[in-house]
């Protein structure tokens, strides 16, 4: 997505040459038209997939997926991360590391919000080593139902994550591959 690149290019900073910083447009703000063509774009890619949910992880990845959720006519559900766990066993639980937080956290998705004849979209805001979508795709398979495929508004593709879900053979897309954060600049695969 061309306008996407345009506004990363202007509004995004190099945190270091792992981390980018994107919060007027992913990780604080939101920008609802262009979040809008977030989600049409992911529906038109994943319209033929029959999805019957959306799935996402709090909180960057909602608005998108709320567009997209939208946009194709169906349900949202948002996992929640919580630091400490009493266990419930009305949930799926997955402990996964926190690539911007260097902490551990747990995804929690309430049972009845999946259901075995699902068919679910997984939509995120960025990947980088695919330990969020990984945790979430486990629930979903735990659940029974199956992964519609995956949505993901900014690749970094330097790092290891869409290619390790690619291999899996997941139908995986994303909006902006960004092959490099090197040298304080952005530079687009
Ligand atoms: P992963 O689990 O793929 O290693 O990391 C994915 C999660 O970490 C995403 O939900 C995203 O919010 C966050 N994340 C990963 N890389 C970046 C980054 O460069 N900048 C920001 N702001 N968040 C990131």
């Amino acid at each position: 997505m061309d306008i996407l690149k345009e506004r990363i290019l202007r509004e995004a900073t190099v945190v270091n040459s792992g981390v980018l910083k994107l919060d007027s447009l992913l990780n604080h703000g939101v920008d609802p038209q262009l979040t809008m063509e977030m989600g049409k774009e992911f529906a038109r890619r994943f319209g033929d997939e029959h999805v019957t949910k959306v799935i996402t992880v709090e909180s960057s990845g909602i608005p998108v997926a709320f567009a997209t959720a939208l946009t194709l006519g169906v349900p949202l559900v948002f996992a929640r991360r919580k630091k400490t766990l009493l266990g419930d066993a009305d949930a799926y639980i997955e402990r996964v590391p926190s690539f911007t937080k260097g902490i551990v956290t747990d995804l929690i998705v309430s049972r009845h919000l999946l259901d075995s004849q699902d068919s679910v979209l997984f939509i995120d805001d960025i990947i980088a080593n695919g330990d969020a979508a990984r945790g979430l795709l486990k629930i979903v398979e735990q659940s029974g139902a199956k992964v519609a495929g995956i949505g993901i508004v900014l690749e970094k593709s330097f790092q290891a994550g869409g290619k390790a879900l690619r291999e899996l053979g997941y139908k995986f897309e994303s909006l902006v591959k960004i092959s490099s954060l090197e040298d304080n600049s952005i530079t687009f695969e």
